[in-house]
């Protein structure tokens, strides 16, 4: 079976067309720009990227340039649009309403506006991806996959925030967590990899990319998560600070004479690493400054990796033990010096890193000694073909 997953943006879509049967990628790439001037990139397995700049007003003809892509007579991946078997869609939010993926129908599609109150700049983009797919693919099955769902097992004492209960009540104001799919695929995998029985295993699973969260998953269910009702919780991002003093908030407002929605921009997208290093929220910049000595840079490694530590000696508490920790996405996956710095606060369990494996970067491998209580491996991410899965399972 062909499953086409799109992960649809504001302004942007990434897609790939996956074979289910064999996992191969047969074909993907992305638009950006959309509604501004418009920009394809299409790549078939085995072939260069092709890059195009053809007006993609909306979402509607970007997705229609993608198929006229997948079905192009010489680059092509498919000869035909009936080779496109099901559509998997990323959505970010499904609120309390979706604890596991569901095929889209048009109540699903309501359930899924009510959640647009909690992801007002994602969940409306990704629902007008949904819906130009179905004008365009009319018949063809669809699924949902949220970013959320795979949280949604959290014990209330981990989802309630210590404010007003009626908050909750009234907006459904809790800890959500993302990056769901990512956290359900890699630690499944990693209980796989290390031949672990998942449903009797505690695993914790950080996701390090420009967005960041770590989680606790007992016997394959999330317990907990460091990000909350919106991604600006938890560990220090790229751009994003993480966990502050709410108080700061004000302070700064006052200070800096800004507005609420200033202060969210500058937590959102002026903070992080970037805010700390004044360079870059790209680690390779950061490794490179501290290299050639710059004490900002370096500042901004530390801080990252021991909010990183002191999140998992917590979720070690939530769990009480551990069994494995999974180290994910673009910097879990590719920076040997923050798993070592973060490794290097979590000798009192008994945890010992093998440095030569620590080297490596990319690819399923275990960076703990034999000997260390815990193991600690290297697991990369694949949130499209974990869509991908999700969407089979529900079609077949
Ligand atoms: P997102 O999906 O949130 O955009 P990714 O998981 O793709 O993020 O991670 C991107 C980040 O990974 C980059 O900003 C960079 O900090 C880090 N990264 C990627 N490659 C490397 C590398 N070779 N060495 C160190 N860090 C890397």
């Amino acid at each position: 079976m062909n499953v086409l997953v799109i992960n649809c943006g504001s302004s942007s879509l990434k897609y790939q067309l996956i074979n289910s049967d064999t996992e191969e990628v047969l074909a993907k790439g992305l638009c950006e720009r959309i509604g501004i001037d418009g920009m394809l990139t299409y790549q078939k397995a085995g072939l260069d990227k092709e890059v195009s700049n053809p007006p993609m007003p909306t979402h509607k003809e970007a997705i229609q340039l993608v198929l006229d892509a997948l079905v192009n007579e010489k680059t092509g991946a498919i000869k035909d649009l009936s080779e496109v078997n099901a559509v998997g869609h990323r959505i970010v939010h499904g609120g309390e309403k979706f604890a596991s993926s569901a095929v889209i129908t048009d109540e699903m599609l309501a359930a899924v506006e009510e959640c647009n109150d909690l992801a007002p700049l994602h969940n409306p983009a990704n629902l007008i991806g949904i819906n130009a797919c179905k004008e365009l693919m009319p018949g063809v099955p669809m699924v949902g996959v949220f970013d959320t769902a795979f949280h949604q097992t959290m014990p209330e004492k981990a989802y309630l925030y210590g404010l007003p209960y009626e908050y909750y009540e009234k907006y459904k104001v809790r800890r959500y967590g993302f990056h769901g799919t990512s956290h359900s695929f890699v630690s499944k995998h990693i209980a796989e990899f290390l031949g672990m029985d998942i449903n009797h295993s505690k695993i914790i699973v950080a996701h390090l990319g420009n967005g960041a969260s770590i989680s606790a998953v007992k016997d394959g269910k999330c317990v907990d998560t460091s990000m909350g009702l919106t991604p600006l919780e938890g560990l220090v991002m790229g751009t994003r600070s993480g966990d502050i003093d709410p108080a700061i908030m004000e302070f700064i407002a006052k200070k800096e004479n800004l507005d609420i929605a200033g202060v969210m921009n500058v937590l959102n997208k002026k903070s992080g690493v970037q805010g700390i290093s004044k360079v870059s929220s790209d680690f390779r910049d950061l490794e490179d400054g501290m290299n050639n000595g710059d004490k900002l840079c370096e500042a901004a490694i530390e801080v990252f990796s021991y909010r990183v530590a002191k999140y998992i000696g917590a979720y070690v508490a939530a769990l009480n033990g551990v069994d494995a920790i999974a180290f994910t996405a673009g910097i879990g996956e590719n920076a040997p010096l923050v798993r070592e710095k973060v490794m290097s606060y979590l000798g009192y369990l008994g945890i010992t890193l093998d440095e030569e494996a620590n080297k490596n970067r990319g690819k399923d491998l275990i960076i703990s000694t034999p000997d260390s209580k815990v193991k600690v491996a290297i697991i990369p991410t694949n949130e499209e073909l974990a869509i991908a899965r999700e969407t089979v399972a529900l079609v077949k």
